[in-house]
């Protein structure tokens, strides 16, 4: 069995939820998970925003505005009357539900509700669309078996336990459909997994059951070996390590959050990216193992400022790092890149939120120079030390451009360096024709 998760534009719309409903069909039986449709989290947030501030007026215009758009969504996704009948009066509960929070008092619990009627909503529509086509669908409730425990973790064994129960007293059914997102925490309200969190959900849905494949269908073909915004001719990197998908994605790639994907690693369990618009390019597969001896894409994360500090004291004495990463954890800001050398060590931070109390306190180790505006260009794939000439390539398709930091060596999977803003752009497209044409 698959785990087949949908985002939110996939099903945005009553045609690409018809798309969606005739591309899992054929699919056989699987497990569907879905977002909501785009748009529609972001109004929950707005509508539980005016709800805090106790401006019922704003909520109940954002309200009928979303309920609107539902309608017009019905109206053109079904062909009868039966099943649109069916779909108006459950949407009609759901809004219904949203506007009786007009009470005095309205905090994190209220708020939680309304944001789990959009996945719920979403799977309302299709499962009724299901049916009017003739499949026998089985909408199984995520809030019957998703459920975080005291720490606000996922709690794998409930999940399991709950969901193979619920799959074993319904095998006569040709698909399952359940939402993404939304959970139960400890004490049994209703929670969620974070904003974007339905990826997660098909991870862990993945992991309880020991699917055979997680596939995430979005609106591109894949994980893009380099940024298409600024370079031409990008291609789907067609495998990726899951270390190499978490640096992608820590340093700006369009790709699923690391933690997202980490039930599926940690079971073994390979995750693809597909393509709702194509859906028979391959796409790109993230499993534990992955093709060697290849570099496989790059990517780059913006507003990074580089910090050296240059210390007599640095020679030969021990603790003088300890020192510095003591004042950035002080000011609580995270670290990205590390250099040192024996007289000194440079830093990357991504955020200069507290950048003057870190400046004064690293003054009294040393003296400090800062860069802004600089880029960390992120290279990864096969890049295990003993493999020869990787590393050079890389370096050498930079070969015209100030590098102010590389880091190499950290992982098998990565390579990165600091160039100015201005280069980035040539520092990509450099790096996509060394490396990949
Ligand atoms: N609907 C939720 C959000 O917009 C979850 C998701 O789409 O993954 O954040
Ligand atoms: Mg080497």
């Amino acid at each position: 069995m698959n785990v087949l998760k949908f985002g939110g534009t996939s099903v945005g719309s009553a045609q690409r939820m018809k798309d969606v409903v005739r591309l899992v069909s054929k699919r056989g039986k699987n497990i569907v998970v879905l977002s909501a449709m785009s748009g529609t989290t972001n109004s929950l947030v707005e509508i539980s925003d005016y709800l805090y501030k106790k401006n019922l007026s704003g909520a109940k215009e954002t309200i009928n505005a979303l309920e609107s758009k539902y309608m017009d969504t019905i109206s053109q996704l079904y062909d009868t009357a039966e099943y649109r009948e069916k779909a108006i009066t459950d949407v009609k509960a759901r809004f219904d539900f949203i506007r009786s929070f007009n009470k005095d008092i309205f905090t994190l619990f209220e708020e939680k509700e309304i944001l789990a009627q959009g996945e719920l909503l979403s799977t309302t529509l299709i499962n009724h669309y299901m049916h009017e086509q003739g499949i026998n669908s089985l909408l199984i409730p995520a809030l019957d078996f998703m459920r975080t425990d005291k720490n606000a973790e996922p709690d794998s064994e409930y999940i399991q336990k709950k969901l193979t129960a619920i799959l074993d007293e319904n095998p006569d059914v040709d698909l399952y459909l359940t939402q993404g997102y939304i959970c139960r925490n400890a004490y049994g309200e209703i929670d969620n997994l974070q904003r974007g969190g339905s990826d997660y959900t098909a991870s862990l849905i993945g992991a309880a059951i020991k699917a055979d494949e997680i596939e995430i269908w979005t609106d591109i073909d894949g994980m893009h070996n380099n940024d298409p915004r600024y370079v031409e001719g990008t291609k789907p990197v067609s495998q990726l390590h899951f270390e190499e998908a978490a640096e992608l994605a820590y340093f700006g790639a369009k790709i699923l959050h690391p933690t997202c994907v980490l039930p599926a690693k940690l079971n073994n369990i390979p995750v693809r990216l597909l393509n709702t618009m194509q859906p028979d390019a391959p796409g790109t597969l993230i499993y534990n193992t992955s093709a060697t001896h290849t570099i496989k894409a790059v990517a780059a994360k913006d507003n990074i400022t580089a910090i050296k500090i240059k210390s007599g004291r640095m020679l030969l004495a021990y603790g003088f790092l300890r020192k510095v990463f003591e004042i950035f954890e002080t000011h609580r800001t995270a670290i990205d890149m590390i250099v040192t050398s024996e007289v000194g060590v440079s830093v990357t931070i991504d955020n200069e939120r507290n950048i003057q109390p870190i400046l004064d306190d690293l003054k009294k180790f040393g003296t400090v120079t800062i860069d802004r505006d600089m880029v960390i260009i992120c290279v990864v794939g096969d890049l295990e030390w003993q493999n020869r000439g990787f590393e050079a390539e890389v370096v050498n398709a930079l070969k015209d451009i100030p590098v102010r930091m590389i880091s190499y060596g950290g992982s098998n999977y990565n390579i990165s360096l600091l160039v100015r803003k201005e280069d980035k752009i040539q520092a990509l497209k450099n790096l996509s024709k060394h490396l990949f044409s």
